[in-house]
């Protein structure tokens, strides 16, 4: 068995913005012998967590579940709707946002990448992975294309290598400002089951998500939940598709079942997070994820360190982005934090690289585990040398003691 000498005693703290912590209660769903997936029982378990998870998504249409990374479902997104050389505008809010214009470059999509064209003290290179997607541009670029050459809008909803998130319904908003017929596709890979998503009312038509983060599943599964528009063009599609081509999947799953063979524990996992979730009240797990942002956040102001994200309209509540201050290597505090407590941080991803961490708040989380990666977090950069303005620790407990959990989440007397 694989042994991992580097966490002797206690949990590792897993404070990444995803894969988060698994509950033990989902690992031991997942435990269950792995059935037959052509068999009787299985189409029960399909069916099930194909229409659980439509509640997370809100939507009442499909949603396709890949056995893949999130990653599969973004080229799941694009391959079933468009077709090569068709135009799409995409909005460049992060790392995440880069890597999915790269792909579709790479399957024959004409990118057009708009950003934020302003400046920023900070980091002046990397400007618009501060703030969220701006829907006025968006508008803007639209009305200008009066022939309608553009096929789709892609914004990513919770960009998980800064912690900004996007106002969704506002970008829908500027597409039918400028009525204009694009569809409106959004990933949500790491704001599902963390952050307010309303796929219907919404009007997105393709939405991608994972497993490893909202959910609290490991790695493994991921989403397309598709708007009858979206499947509409799927018809006209001309991209090259097989494994992730919607028409079979759509079909066969009607029974509970997959064309091929899916990942049946990850669906057991599933189903137990469905229960989770939705035992919860989606409300009371977005509220959760609020509160503890706002007390991580906390302790970064009373370090007296800039947060990634400028605009507090739309901090995430999901993860927070530390900037750390010129000349201190982001990734070595990380380092060194990981070998002397045992808790994993997020890197800067792309054009942040060593400029700063990411701090995870989400799923399987609670007060006293976010004090303690403050803690952890906060004796890292002391031991860097980096100078305090306070402490981060006395400003979370204080958030914390100060803004009880609604009644709902709290434990009864
Ligand atoms: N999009 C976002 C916003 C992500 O956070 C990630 C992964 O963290 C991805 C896409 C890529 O997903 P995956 O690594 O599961 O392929």
């Amino acid at each position: 068995m694989l042994q991992l000498d580097s966490h002797p005693t206690g949990r590792h703290f897993l404070q990444i913005p995803g894969p988060s912590p698994v509950p033990d209660r989902i690992l031991r769903a997942m435990s269950l012998p792995t059935i037959d997936h052509r068999g009787p029982e299985f189409g029960t378990l399909g069916r099930q967590v194909l229409t659980g998870i439509r509640k997370i998504f809100k939507t009442q249409h499909p949603v396709i579940i890949y056995p893949a990374s999130g990653t599969g479902a973004w080229e799941a997104a694009l391959s079933n709707t468009l077709s090569p050389g068709d135009h799409v505008l995409m909005y460049e809010t992060g790392h995440f946002a880069s890597l999915w214009q790269k792909m579709a470059t790479r399957l024959g999509i004409s990118t057009e990448f708009l950003a934020f064209n302003g400046t920023d003290e900070h980091l002046p290179q990397a400007a618009g992975w501060r703030r969220g997607v701006q829907a006025d541009l968006i508008e803007a670029r639209l009305r200008k294309d009066t022939e309608k050459k553009i096929k789709a809008v892609c914004v990513v909803h919770n960009e998980t290598s800064t912690g900004v998130t996007s106002d969704i319904a506002s970008v829908r908003r500027a597409i039918d400002a400028a009525g204009h017929p694009a569809l409106l596709m959004v990933d949500s890979i790491s704001g599902l089951a963390s952050a307010d998503f309303r796929h219907d009312e919404w009007g997105v038509d393709v939405t991608i998500s994972g497993s490893q983060k909202g959910l609290m599943l490991p790695p493994g599964i991921s989403f397309n939940a598709i708007s009858p528009r979206a499947l509409e063009a799927m018809k006209s599609a001309k991209l090259p598709r097989s494994f992730w081509a919607w028409d079979e999947i759509v079909e066969m799953n009607k029974d509970g079942y997959w064309p091929y063979t899916p990942n049946t524990n990850l669906l057991y996992g599933l189903s137990e997070a469905l229960d989770m979730i939705l035992g919860e009240g989606l409300d009371n797990v977005f509220a959760r994820h609020q509160r503890w942002a706002a007390g991580v956040r906390a302790a970064v102001n009373a370090w007296g360190l800039p947060i990634q994200c400028a605009d507090p309209a739309v901090y995430s509540p999901v993860l927070t982005g530390v900037i750390t201050p010129e000349g201190v290597d982001a990734d070595a505090v990380r380092r060194l934090i990981h070998q002397r407590f045992d808790l994993s941080l997020g890197t800067g991803l792309g054009k942040l690289k060593g400029r700063m961490f990411r701090m995870g708040h989400l799923g399987d989380s609670n007060d006293l585990t976010l004090v303690a990666m403050v803690a952890g977090v906060e004796m890292g950069l002391k031991l860097s040398g980096v100078k305090l303005a306070g402490s981060g620790v006395q400003a979370t407990m204080d958030y914390f003691a100060g803004h009880a959990a609604p009644a709902a989440l709290q434990k009864a007397a």
